[in-house]
């Protein structure tokens, strides 16, 4: 593969299109930037519509023949990948953690867990059953009925810099397991290991054309990809006006959409809760790849009987996490994507503070790095609710507490935003956990659990955090289209 050594060289890396490895028609091209040094990683193609459109012909082209292969061929492909991706893991970890910027062990687990979900739907694929259904006796007697699960056809996945690699396996490998072509948008900013990781793909035996992948710019090769009719579903992560936009332009001609959002998530720590263990869990679950997570928690409601000792846990967890490079050993906070973020997250608690919120922790940009991309890690109390760090989504390492008096307060507060994505509660009463669950409007609730989303289950949100559903086995439902056939019966 041409691309093999660019990754570790800071080479101009290419794109795949079509089995191969192309530059745009253009020749232009994008730098890649670390956002922890500023020094350029690599170089890649920056498509435009006409590069899309050659993607998309070639997943139409490939249709029908990978359409029809085998669901057990379709998995020993995955599987494949999967083994090859699986070698070539400790380079993929560290490509995506100076192009993204978080530390090289969260990289190396973010392959990881993209790579469980590949064989999640490898091992999946083969189990999928059809339904036969009897019919009634008028017009036909002795009718019945099959209801097949077909592709749907030429698929799109359109993945944020957050998680580029897991956000884009979340839309590969169900969607090349059920029989469907894609085309495969980065983000700008997060292009480099996803090329490998296509390629890796397409190493492992995919026919040309199935699977390729796009690097440009959202505004012209993205803005193709979503229109063009040829392409009948669209898979997409990222800004919840993205979003808006996306399901504008995908609905025009009815293609089938998934947008995974924004969220807003609120963890609520009860009384009865293990302090300990959920002050660990917020401050990992704040703070993992510098907060800039759809599921991180963005909201936290404390039972004020337990608020003082809680707290006191929390911030002294803060201040252990060692802000560094992603490459440097021992780092737990990494720079933010870029300095736009870094701002945007200052923004957020300095208006949260001019509004009579009180910092307990942190709120300063970090200096002495290459960039000005590091943020404290920052707690505060006594934020008003309609804050914008409260009432927008905070994509850094901020996170506002807020003290309330019992559960229906804290799910009544948890419900107050345009946001439904994750949630948890910590607590040892069955009563409350329930309650929880039932009662907050999300896609997700983890108790005494953190935020994570598995393969296994469904994941996505309801209000602003989107629609539709990633992960688990509806993930795999939703790249079929429903056929009914229907057979006479004995005539
Ligand atoms: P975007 O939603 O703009 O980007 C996500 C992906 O969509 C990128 O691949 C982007 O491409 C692509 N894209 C952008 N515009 C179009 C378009 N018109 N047609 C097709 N594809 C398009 O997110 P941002 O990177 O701008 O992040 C902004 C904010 O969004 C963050 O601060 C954060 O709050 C939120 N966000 C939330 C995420 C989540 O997981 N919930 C993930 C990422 C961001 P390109 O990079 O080329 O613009």
């Amino acid at each position: 593969m041409s691309n093999a050594t660019a990754t570790g060289t800071k080479k101009a890396m290419k794109m795949f299109i079509d089995g191969e490895s192309v530059d745009s028609a253009s020749g232009d091209r994008t730098e890649v930037r670390n956002p922890a040094t500023g020094e350029v990683v690599a170089t890649v193609p920056k498509a435009n519509a006409a590069d899309a459109r050659r993607a998309i012909d070639a997943a139409e082209a490939a249709l029908e023949q990978w359409s029809e292969t085998t669901a057990e061929e379709r998995s020993r492909i995955l599987n494949k990948a999967h083994d090859i991706t699986h070698d070539a893991i400790d380079e993929l970890a560290m490509s995506l953690c100076q192009e993204q910027g978080k530390p090289v062990s969260e990289a190396k687990t973010e392959i990881e867990h993209y790579l469980h979900g590949l064989a999640f739907y490898a091992a999946l694929v083969s189990k999928v059953r059809s339904d036969y259904v009897p019919l009634p006796s008028f017009p036909n007697k002795g009718a019945y009925g099959l209801v097949l699960k077909r592709p749907i056809g030429v698929c799109v996945g359109i993945s944020p810099w957050n998680f580029p690699i897991t956000l884009t396996g979340t839309k590969i490998g169900p969607a090349l397991a059920g029989g469907n072509t894609m085309v495969i948008k980065p983000a700008s900013s997060t292009p480099v290991t996803a090329i490998r990781v296509v390629e890796l793909l397409n190493q492992a035996g995919l026919p040309k054309g199935v699977l390729s992948i796009v690097t440009g710019p959202g505004s012209t090769a993205g803005e193709e990809l979503i229109s063009n009719p040829k392409v009948r579903r669209v898979a997409f992560t990222g800004a919840s006006d993205t979003g808006k936009h996306i399901m504008e332009v995908a609905g025009r001609d009815f293609k089938r959409v998934s947008l995974e959002l924004g969220g807003s998530d609120p963890m609520i720590v009860c009384d009865d809760a293990d302090l300990a263990r959920a002050a660990t869990m917020a401050s990992v679950g704040r703070f993992y790849n510098c907060g800039q997570a759809c599921l991180a928690i963005k909201r936290l409601y404390v039972f004020e009987s337990v608020a003082d000792k809680f707290i006191e846990l929390l911030v002294a967890k803060a201040k252990k996490l060692k802000v560094g490079e992603g490459t440097t050993k021992d780092t737990r906070l990494g720079p933010l994507h870029t300095e736009a973020q870094r701002k945007e997250v200052q923004e957020q608690v300095e208006d949260a503070v001019s509004r009579g919120g009180k910092i307990l922790v942190g709120g300063k940009q970090v200096p002495g790095f290459k960039t000005n991309n590091f943020y404290e890690a920052t707690l505060l109390e006594n934020v008003p609710h309609d804050a914008r760090i409260v009432q927008e989504e905070c994509f850094g390492p901020a996170l506002p507490i807020f003290r309330v008096k019992d559960i229906d307060h804290a799910i009544e507060l948890a419900n107050s935003s345009i946001y439904g994505l994750g949630s948890s509660i910590w607590t040892r009463d069955l009563v409350k956990a329930n309650r929880a669950a039932m009662r907050i409007q999300a896609g997700v609730t983890w108790i005494n659990s953190l935020h994570y989303g598995y393969d296994e289950l469904p994941f996505g949100g309801v209000k602003q955090s989107g629609i539709g559903r990633e992960h688990g086995p509806e993930a795999l439902e939703a790249y079929f289209e429903p056929k009914s056939v229907v057979f006479a019966g004995v005539v």
